[in-house]
């Protein structure tokens, strides 16, 4: 049995800690075994990296970009086989898989500006004589902690600011999907970063809290469902760390009378069901904007729907592929046996589907329902699979007010031709990523990326200048050069600057 081991100084780190199997969720059988990391084995990554940050810290900017540059470089010539394993341990289709390490990539590209982005701000005379400036440093070892559901993108999301602005990284990936992330570490030292810069441990809760404990972890990026993000944003704030934990979502495609029926189907459908569902910024809820809008759209998403092919992650004619593991199916599974026990309409039932030559892989059809309310519990909770839940409102307003009182608040898109009403909708909505007529508005890499409510702990978001700043700390330095006979004053000051 192949197994996957704890990555540190550029070597496999074998463990005396537990193993977890790692599915092949086409097959619905064990492909690998992952080693945890033990006590000892953590103790080395964050040991070593602590030794090897203070020099990666010293090199100057454009070193360490033209290491990033490279860097870029090896994942563009990996991507099949980044997207092989990606596909191979979670089960989206291949074409998928490369947007995962695309997205990821792209990180990586707006970091190599780092010599530019991470310049400081200068004052000249901001008092008689006196200079300020400021300077961002790094925070020194840093962790992330990644989900199963995006392999490349998300380590990437926080690697690219971590490592380019000094850090030494320890990478914790999703023990269901955890390859790619040893791969990617590989790849970082190929391409010159040394060693100790980039490791990756692997395991569950008990790595996920040694890290989090560490005094020498100085900040952890998280990135899963929403409960555990809360209690990793509070055990980490608790001893002093800083911390951004990006949670779980329910995401509301709101549709209109005057928008693009055509668009607006073909954009909720690849939104709902691409990858399964498995998506952060996935589209499960449809929020129709009138009853005869309403049963259209139904209409049209059962025909579109019905041209849906569901199979293995390599067959190039399949939407999408299975779910990510037995546990994860039975768990949507029992969410619809829910929603119709709450009263929601099934309108099409993708259990008990079978990819021929596949029947023990994880495979769930897409499945529509109608008529869900704001009360039932399979609307509220994140549902994370291909499931489409209808629910049908009378106004804008009441739409707006639908998705802003949802506990969770990462994206929402909605369908219009109504520049007015996609301007008031964007501007009151409670939600902080927000598409207009664009189903997955996931901002680009020179933006930055977060939810609002629960779906994020902490107030600084992912990648962009936000990424940079959440791993760095900024020091702010007020300085003058007293001549002698100049203007220097000798006397002794017991009132507050001000620099009048
Ligand atoms: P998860 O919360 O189960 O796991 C996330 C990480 O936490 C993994 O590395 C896991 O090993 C670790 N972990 C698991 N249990 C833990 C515990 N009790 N204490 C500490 N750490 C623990 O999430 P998942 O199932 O891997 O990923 C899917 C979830 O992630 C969904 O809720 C999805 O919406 C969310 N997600 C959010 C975003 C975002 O940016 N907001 C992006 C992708 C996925």
């Amino acid at each position: 049995m192949r197994r996957i081991r704890n990555f540190i100084g550029g070597k496999s780190a074998p463990s005396n800690g537990p193993s977890s199997p790692v599915f092949d969720p086409a097959k619905g059988t064990v492909a690998a075994v992952v080693e945890h990391a033990d006590a000892a084995v953590l103790e080395q990554a964050i040991a070593r990296a602590r030794a090897a940050q203070p020099a990666w810290a010293a090199l100057n900017p454009q070193r360490r970009a033209r290491v990033l540059f490279r860097f870029k470089a090896l994942i563009e010539e990996s991507m099949e086989e980044l997207a092989g394993m990606i596909s191979a341990e979670h089960g989206k289709v291949l074409d998928d898989a490369c947007g995962d390490v695309q997205r990821g990539l792209e990180v990586i590209e707006f970091v190599c500006g780092l010599p530019h982005l991470a310049k400081g701000d200068f004052t000249l005379g901001a008092g008689t004589d006196i200079d300020v400036y400021s300077m961002r440093q790094p925070m020194g070892v840093v962790a992330g902690i990644t989900p199963f559901n995006f392999p490349a993108m998300i380590p990437l999301w926080m690697a690219g600011p971590a490592l380019a602005t000094g850090n030494a990284f320890v990478l914790k990936p999703s023990e269901r999907t955890p390859s790619t992330a040893v791969r990617l570490a590989e790849l970082f030292i190929a391409a010159g970063g040394p060693a100790d810069i980039f490791a990756v441990v692997h395991g569950g809760k008990p790595v996920v809290d040694a890290l989090l404990d560490h005094p020498d972890v100085r900040a952890v990026s998280f990135v899963g469902s929403s409960d555990i993000a809360a209690q990793v944003y509070a055990r980490g704030a608790a001893v002093g760390k800083r911390v951004q934990a990006m949670g779980g979502a329910k995401n509301h495609g709101i549709v209109l009378p005057d928008a693009d029926l055509d668009q607006a189907v073909s954009g909720i459908l690849g939104a709902a069901y691409g990858s399964a569902g498995e998506r952060c910024m996935a589209l499960p809820v449809v929020v129709a904007v009138g009853d005869a809008l309403a049963d259209a759209l139904r209409d049209r998403l059962i025909a579109g729907i019905a041209g849906l092919t569901v199979g293995v992650p390599t067959d190039p004619v399949a939407d999408f592929g299975p779910l990510v593991s037995a546990q994860h199916k039975a768990r949507i599974e029992d969410y619809i046996d829910l929603a119709v026990a709450e009263g929601s309409q099934l309108v099409r039932d993708g259990r008990g589907i079978v990819v021929p030559g596949h029947e023990n892989g994880y495979f769930l059809g897409p499945t529509l329902l109608d008529h869900v309310r704001a009360d039932m519990r399979s609307y509220q909770e994140e549902i994370f699979g291909p499931v489409l839940q209808i629910v049908r409102v009378n106004t804008l307003d009441e739409a707006i007010a639908l998705a802003s009182d949802h506990s969770f608040g990462n994206g929402v898109a909605l369908f219009t031709s109504s520049g007015s009403a996609a301007r008031a909708f964007a501007s009151r909505v409670e939600i902080g990523m927000v598409g207009i007529n664009v189903p997955i508005p996931v901002p680009v890499a020179y933006h930055s990326f977060g939810g609002w409510k629960r779906s994020a702990f902490g107030d600084v978001n992912q990648y962009g200048e936000e990424g940079l700043r959440f791993f760095t700390r900024t020091k702010v330095v007020t300085q003058r050069w007293p001549e002698h006979g100049g203007v220097a004053d000798p006397a002794a000051a017991f009132v507050i600057p001000t620099m009048d």
